[in-house]
Parts: C-alpha cells; sequence; structure tokens
C-alpha cells in the first residue's frame, strides 16, 4: 500500500531531519548553558532550558516519522503511517504551550516594569539563536514540502516562532537602547497571541486527517481520469478514500458499466482497473459496478432529466439512472449529488421543480424515486467538470 515517494526514503529523509533538529537545539543548549555558567547568568541558563524542550520536540518529530514509516503487520494490516499524525499533534501542542508562556510572562512584565538588562554576551547569543532557528525553520519546511510531512509543518512553524520571539526581543533591546522606551512587554504580547492563534491552527490541520476529511481534489482527479478513459466505463460517481497516514490510501469507486454483458466481464473490467490503479497511483481501490441502460430510451430519458437538473440548479448532477416499466406506467430512479450545506426547502423546491419539469416535457404520469446525495471530494474537481461536459453532450458518445 505504500506510495510513490518510497517509503523507506520517506523515512530516511524524516529520520535525517530529526536528527539534524536534535543536534541544533541541544548545540544551542550546551552554547548557553556554559555562557550562562561562565557570566553566572540565570536567565541565559534558564533560555538554555528551552532549547532542550525544543530538542524533545525534535526527539517527537524522529519517533513520530520513523514509527509511522514501519511495515504492516498482522495487528495493523493498514500500515502504521497514522503514527505520523499524532506526532503533529503533539508538536503543535507544544508549540502552543510556548505561546502561552510567552503571554503569562508578558502580562507578569506588563504589571512589573524592569528595566532591561543586557551584555554583549547576550545579544551574541540571541544573534546565535535568531540564525540556528531560521536556518531550522526553512530546512524543516524544505523536508515538510518534499516528504509531504505534517510532523515537519509543525515543527517548521515551531523553529519559526522561536526565531521571531528571539527577535523581538532583540528588536526590543535596540528600541530600548535608542529611545529608552521598554516595548518588550508589549511585542511579547502580541506576538503571543499570533503563536497561539497560529498553535490553534496547526493543532485543528493536524487534528483533520484523524477525523476523516474529504477527498484530496488532485489524487481523486486522477483516479477518475484513470477509471474513466476505459472503453466501457460510462461514467464514476462516489470516490471515497480513507488515508492510512501520508500517500496510504485505499478507497472505492462507483463504475457504470453496460448493465446487459455478463458479470464475468464485467468482473474482469473492474478488476483490470482496479489493478491499474494500484500500479499507477498506489491506492488500493474497490470498484462498486452500477449497470446503465444502454437503449435509445433509457438514454433520452436520462438526457432530458439531466437537462432539467441542469437548468434548474448548474452545480446537480445525477448518477444510477434506471428505468422501470410498471403497471402504473414507467418510473425513473436515480441519485442527485447536490453540495454540502443547502437548506432542506432547497432540496426540496430542486427535487419539486424536477418532478414538474419532466412531468411537462413528457407529457405522462411518471414515478420519481430520487435520493440526495453530497460529494466526498471538496471543491468541485477537474473530473467532475469533465463529466459534467460529457453529461451535458450525452452518454452515447462513450458506448463500446
Ligand atoms: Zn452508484
Ligand atoms: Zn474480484
Amino acid at each position: 500500500m505504500n506510495g510513490r515517494t518510497g517509503n523507506t526514503e520517506r523515512t530516511r529523509v524524516a529520520v535525517q531531519a530529526g536528527c539534524i533538529g536534535i543536534l541544533c537545539n541541544l548545540l544551542l543548549f550546551g552554547g548557553k548553558l556554559a555562557l550562562g555558567l561562565w557570566g553566572n547568568s540565570i536567565s541565559i541558563m534558564a533560555d538554555a532550558f528551552n532549547n532542550l524542550s525544543d530538542a524533545g520536540s525534535s526527539v517527537i518529530a524522529l519517533l513520530g516519522s520513523r514509527m509511522a514509516g514501519r511495515e504492516a503487520d498482522a495487528e495493523h494490516p493498514f500500515g502504521h503511517g497514522r503514527i505520523e499524525y499524532i506526532a503533529a499533534f503533539l508538536v503543535a501542542f507544544l508549540l502552543t504551550e510556548v505561546g502561552l508562556k510567552t503571554l503569562e510572562s508578558s502580562v507578569r512584565k506588563l504589571m512589573h516594569r524592569e528595566a532591561l538588562h543586557f551584555s554583549g554576551i547576550t545579544l551574541l547569543l540571541l544573534f546565535m539563536s535568531i540564525a540556528v532557528k531560521l536556518g531550522l525553520a526553512l530546512y524543516y519546511r524544505t523536508v515538510a514540502r518534499r516528504i509531504d510531512s505534517s510532523v515537519f509543518r509543525a515543527s517548521a512553524s515551531d523553529s519559526f516562532q522561536d526565531m521571531a520571539i528571539t527577535a523581538a526581543t532583540v528588536l526590543s533591546l535596540g528600541v530600548f537602547r535608542l529611545t529608552g522606551w521598554n516595548i518588550d512587554a508589549a511585542v511579547g504580547l502580541l506576538l503571543s497571541l499570533f503563536v497561539i492563534w497560529n498553535g490553534i491552527s496547526i493543532l485543528r490541520e493536524t487534528v483533520a486527517p484523524l477525523i476523516g476529511e474529504s477527498n484530496d481534489p488532485k489524487l481523486s482527479c486522477e483516479i477518475r481520469e484513470i477509471v474513466e478513459k476505459h472503453r466501457g466505463v460510462y461514467g464514476s460517481h462516489d470516490l471515497v478514500l480513507h488515508q492510512y497516514g501520508p500517500e496510504r490510501y485505499m478507497g472505492s469507486i462507483h463504475v457504470e458499466l453496460d448493465g446487459a454483458q455478463s458479470l464475468r466481464r464485467a468482473h474482469a473490467l473492474a478488476d483490470h482497473i482496479e489493478r491499474q490503479i494500484r500500479e499507477e497511483t498506489g491506492v488500493m481501490l474497490v470498484i462498486h459496478t452500477d449497470p446503465v441502460q444502454t437503449d435509445a430510451e433509457a438514454r433520452d430519458c436520462r438526457k432530458r432529466t439531466e437537462r432539467l437538473l441542469r437548468a434548474i440548479r448548474g452545480d446537480a448532477s445525477l448518477h444510477d439512472f434506471r428505468l422501470r416499466h410498471t403497471e402504473d406506467g414507467r418510473e425513473f430512479e436515480f441519485d442527485i449529488l447536490l453540495p454540502w450545506g443547502l437548506e432542506k426547502e432547497e432540496e426540496q423546491r430542486i427535487t419539486r421543480e424536477l418532478e414538474k419539469g419532466l412531468a411537462e416535457s413528457l407529457q405522462e404520469k411518471l414515478r420519481l424515486r430520487l435520493h440526495i446525495d453530497h460529494p466526498y471530494t471538496s471543491a468541485r474537481s477537474d473530473a467532475e467538470s469533465v463529466e459534467a461536459e460529457r453529461a451535458s453532450a450525452g452518454i452515447e458518445n462513450r458506448r463500446e
């Protein structure tokens, strides 16, 4: 079930990045501790221990990525990829905590204003911190992009905000030296609010894949293009993707095939498409086959219904269309795909207008059985536009 980057390569990059992070933070810790002891400064020593806890974040990132990269086993046949999301959550949590601590100390400084003391050594240390943290933030960001890792995205934010907090201290010292104004507490307060806000948004981002998200539009588009380019496929819908860590997906899709063919033939095509999807995208897909009626009458009914629906709402589409002949006349059954978040009244209006429109255009008493569906892919993906175009052009151009 491994994706395209290759799991071992991904883990190797992550472990290397984690080690570099630990090393940088330990160096800062050691340097500050030595200077603090030498200069007998408690505040520098306290700052040194901040870097020790930053090294802790790097350890979480390293261990999380390593564990996430472990192969699937009997207890976890889908692999361990989701461990990475938990690690990212922990890093994001620690980063938010830094914001809360900064907020607390800024409020205290606001209430008890003190003169700012600083020496050449302090300044040297501050610039050293800024350089190391900035370098680390940029490095983590590159790693996060390269292997699409939420842990390293969170770690990059963490390093970047450490850098910003230190830079704010330097700024306050500079302003104090030039003008005598002590803006340390005010700057710290503003910055801490930003850090907390940023931390909460990263927390939300890291939790989202654990709750279950809508499909990645790019991957959905890719899968549906592969499915729909096969001869004998009339359309596809209801693509569901479950993520078991970065680049590990399994899911299902409905594929419309000629309902008159044998089960054996339909199954052979479905199997073939499943294999191709797996080879080209790494996704383990199960195909549910929907029989399409390919006779002229059913095609005409579907086309009329589609045209009417699109006139009522441009962003609606339909699938699984069935035409039945009963004793009381004809019956249409189909699913309507509508965007999320519509009012009940709007959904009722759409079905009412569709019923009215069909009755007028067909001049007969018609039974409609329709079901309302919502998309699993958030934004209207390109594949859906392709489908929309094809639907309006009529489906017969896909006949085998
Ligand atoms: Zn279906
Ligand atoms: Zn099978």
